[in-house]
């Protein structure tokens, strides 16, 4: 198969001249590591102490990886990316919150992104985290089978009930919901309860997902043991395939305390992973619906051949392809173009609260080998074009 991805027409038709210079010459500085570091210490100084930077920050790296301040403002580039097929997954990225307070705030966000779903085409799926919505320590307790004390029950109740509302409101509303994945060491009282919650809301279809991340050697298996729960018990699995975010922290983590590392030994390993984990999804496709998130290009291909020799059609309502806003354009449109169901990732909150979602870009982006030699090639491409 040839690779669909290079069309950079189509990867940017939606950027007009300007745009297509501002993308440019912010990933030509996040390709700058030593500006990144400074840069990212720099921002957060200023924002703490209340240096007016907002509207630098807006005006840059916000506006490229963000749809706005506010759910009401993403709706302009929801509709402008789904006049090209491209989907919008709204995505409350304001994290490290520890209050109650914040947490039913959130909470009541994830809601409102669910009815967004249920009145547009162009948002068909809802997104959250789990320590979005409770703090990390209950999940790392729970996770590790420690026991909690009596308020960290009270505290660990409320936090089902904000699982189960989000879950049936999504259930009640139709709109599937894709709930991310974290550090290993919170992520089992996750899973629980999210199985939990496949058994009760994916009797029909599958309406939750999980998220499996592949750079953990162990996720292969967990994935067969849930199928095979969920075709005793008949229900659906949803599953969002990615490779995962914490690789350092994962690695590091478990060299402090002298545990063997989640981690596969290296990125070939979880390549493989990641492939096999998407042959299995495919070969399963009637009970098992997929959202791959991920920027690989080569892993995006095998899951195309794949499809193709399966017989499953491109815009299969099983299978799903997603990417951050604001990267990797050349995948998503070209995507969309053949067919395929594609959702963007759609952050969005206040610039203050964005700022660690912000942060990680930069990072990846600078860390990622090949990711942003990748896009600058692409947008240089592109600026020829329209030259010529
Ligand atoms: C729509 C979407 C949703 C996402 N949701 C989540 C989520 O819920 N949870 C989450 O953790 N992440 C999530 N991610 C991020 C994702 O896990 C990856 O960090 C990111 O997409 C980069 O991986 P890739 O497959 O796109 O590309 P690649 O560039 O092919 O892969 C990079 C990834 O490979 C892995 N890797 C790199 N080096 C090594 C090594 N030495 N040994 C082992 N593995 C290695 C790491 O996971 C690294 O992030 C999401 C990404 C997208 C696009």
């Amino acid at each position: 198969m040839g690779n669909i991805f290079e069309d950079t027409a189509v990867a940017f038709a939606l950027k007009s001249d300007t745009e297509l210079e501002r993308a440019y010459f912010l990933f030509k500085m996040i390709a700058n590591e030593p500006l990144v570091r400074i840069g990212t210490a720099v921002t957060n100084f200023a924002l703490k102490v209340h240096l007016p930077v907002e509207g630098l920050i807006r005006a840059t790296v916000f506006d490229h990886f963000c749809g706005g301040v506010n759910e009401q403002d993403c709706l302009t580039v929801v509709d402008t990316m789904f006049t090209k097929g491209v989907s919008a997954v709204l995505d409350f990225s304001v994290e490290g919150k520890e209050e109650e307070k914040q947490f039913e705030a959130a909470t009541q966000m994830i809601l409102k992104t669910i009815t967004f779903g249920k009145e547009k085409l162009a948002i068909p799926f809802a997104v959250f985290k789990p320590t979005g919505i409770g703090r990390f320590i209950l999940f790392e307790k729970i996770s590790a089978g420690q026991k909690l004390t009596e308020t960290e029950l009270e505290e660990w109740k409320k936090v089902e009930a904000r699982f189960e509302l989000i879950c049936k409101t999504a259930f009640d509303a139709n709109v599937s919901l894709l709930i991310d994945a974290e550090e290993s060491w919170m992520q089992k009282a996750a899973d629980d309860l999210i199985l939990d919650m496949m058994r009760k809301y994916n009797k029909y279809k599958a309406i939750i997902f999980n998220t499996l991340q592949m750079y953990r050697w162990d996720r292969l298996d967990y994935l067969k043991k849930i199928h095979n729960i969920a075709i005793q018990d008949g229900f659906f699995i949803g599953i969002k395939l990615v490779r995962g975010a914490y690789l350092e922290k994962e690695n590091n983590r478990a060299i402090e305390f002298g545990y063997p590392s989640p981690i596969c030994i290296n990125k070939e390993v979880t390549d493989q992973n990641y492939d096999t984990a998407a042959s299995y999804l495919l070969d399963n496709s009637a009970t098992l619906s997929v959202f791959f998130g991920t920027h690989n290009e080569e892993s995006i291909l095998i899951v195309l051949d794949l499809m193709k020799k399966k017989g499953i059609s491109v815009s299969n309502s099983k299978v799903w392809f997603g990417q951050l806003y604001g990267m990797s354009d050349h995948i998503s449109y070209n995507l969309a173009a053949h067919g395929y169901n594609v959702a963007k990732y759609l952050p969005f909150g206040p610039v203050k609260d964005v700022m660690p979602y912000l942060i990680r870009r930069a990072e990846e982006n600078t860390s990622v080998a090949g990711q942003t030699s990748r896009e600058l090639k692409l947008l240089k491409t592109e600026r020829s074009r329209r030259k010529a």
